[in-house]
């Protein structure tokens, strides 16, 4: 079999995968993800990887989103299962299905914020609830606010509830994410986390309710 290492792969993308089998062990070919190789297309499994792994970057929170998408778009491209030999094909739908899940999670800075924490550190926000009381009360007090203006029809007072809703969710996204990326950090940080990524999703929630 001759393989034709296929051109444009930066160097860097192999760097970020450093921890990882660098080289496939089919062909022999430099690696820049560790769940398919682009030249001989040997799939590899999923199991055990982190979303990060999976899509052959580097865990942390600033991501170009733009990257991010291409490269999921071309190890999807990759990994199709039509594209295989029938042996492969529950191995390359088992590929890509981590890999979408890695996607969705990735995309989003909230959820890559709680999954970032759940890697380095945790407990996950989902995992431990926990919100400060403060953030209870105000988000009560939204809440009955909002039901007020519906009761009355009153459209600007609605908009000026979602308003003060829409300012917080932004103000705790911020916080959230000078928090998360000074991750690991302590489990002092860790828990301060945690309560912003709930606030934030009490706010969110607030933000978008009708
Ligand atoms: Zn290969």
């Amino acid at each position: 079999m001759t393989h034709v290492p296929k051109p444009g792969s930066p160097p860097s993308a192999v760097g970020g995968v450093a921890t990882l089998p660098v080289k496939c062990a089919s062909c022999d070919r430099p690696l820049d993800s560790p769940l398919v190789c682009v030249g001989c297309r040997a799939l590899y499994s999923s199991e055990g990887l982190s979303h990060f792994q999976l899509l052959g970057i580097e865990p942390r929170f600033d991501l170009d989103a733009g990257e991010l998408r291409r490269r999921y778009l071309a190890l999807t491209r990759e990994i199709h299962p039509d594209r295989g030999a029938a042996q492969q094909q529950d191995q390359a739908l088992r590929c890509s299905a981590a890999l979408n899940e890695a996607y969705e999670v990735l995309r989003r800075p909230q959820k890559r914020a709680e999954y970032l924490l759940e890697l380095l550190g945790g407990p996950s926000a989902a995992t431990d609830r926990s919100v400060e009381q403060s953030v209870l009360t105000e988000t009560l007090l939204l809440s009955e606010e909002l039901q007020e203006a519906h009761a009355a029809g009153d459209a600007a007072a609605l908009e000026s509830v979602r308003r003060k809703a829409r300012a917080r969710r932004d103000e705790l996204a911020a916080r959230s994410e000078a928090l998360t990326r000074q991750l690991p950090g302590d489990e002092s940080l860790r828990a301060d986390l945690r309560a912003a990524l709930n606030a934030w999703k009490y706010f969110a929630r607030l933000s978008d309710e009708d």
